[in-house]
């Protein structure tokens, strides 16, 4: 599992433990819990800092990186990198309220997801080239949809931080499908259907 396959480092004053370890494995775990597959082949390391760290270098690093926050990042990952960087305090707010739909793990771990395929474009490795179809569909549409809300100063379900590409639309949809589940199947129900296509799990019937 994860846990094993995975090394867990601590960085910038952090001390590695099973709680860190734990809290981060467990809500990763989520996203592939009836996926038959690797746990994220490409990556190796997961590196965990004690709170919102300085880019510094990562700045100037070429293409495919997705950094959450400005200054202070609270997580990023990189195509190439084989790393996910977290912030624990960052990790801890997620994890906190699981109904929020906020959650950096789930964040950065779809973006794994997303370019397990090759390529940085908000779609993960799809079954068949219909369904790949019908998800380029729903999720343009769904991607237009929430730029006109966030230009408009709507307040939406979907966070309008994933207005800014493809990629981060379908992180934080992710984010949504697992801790607003009832509330997405209710108001994006194209979103909603792919998401539970792709991850075969269907969260709006869980509960809360
Ligand atoms: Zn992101």
């Amino acid at each position: 599992m994860l846990l094993e396959e995975k090394h867990f480092e601590g960085a910038g004053g952090l001390l590695m433990r099973d709680e860190v370890r734990l809290t981060i494995a467990a809500q990763a775990a989520l996203l592939l819990l009836h996926r038959d597959t690797d746990y994220f082949p490409r990556l190796t390391s997961i590196i965990v800092y004690p709170s919102g760290y300085v880019a510094g270098e990562l700045a100037s690093a070429e293409g495919g990186i997705w950094s959450e926050g400005d200054e202070h990042l609270s997580g990023h990952t990189q195509r190439d990198l084989r790393a996910i960087v977290l912030s624990w305090d960052d990790v801890r707010a997620g994890a906190a309220d699981p109904n929020d739909g906020r959650n950096l793990v789930l964040h950065e771990f779809a973006h794994q997801l997303d370019f397990e395929d090759g390529s940085t474009d908000g779609m993960p490795l799809l079954d068949t080239g219909a369904q790949a179809k019908s998800w380029a569909d729903a999720f343009g549409d769904g991607l237009q949809a929430l730029r006109r809300a966030a230009d408009a100063g709507e307040v939406t379900l979907l966070d309008p931080y994933g207005a800014q590409d493809p990629a981060e639309f379908f992180a934080v949809a992710t984010e949504t499908f697992f801790e607003r589940a009832a509330e997405l199947a209710q108001r994006h129900p194209r979103l909603y259907e792919e998401l539970r296509r792709f991850y075969r799990q269907d969260p709006a019937t869980w509960g809360s």
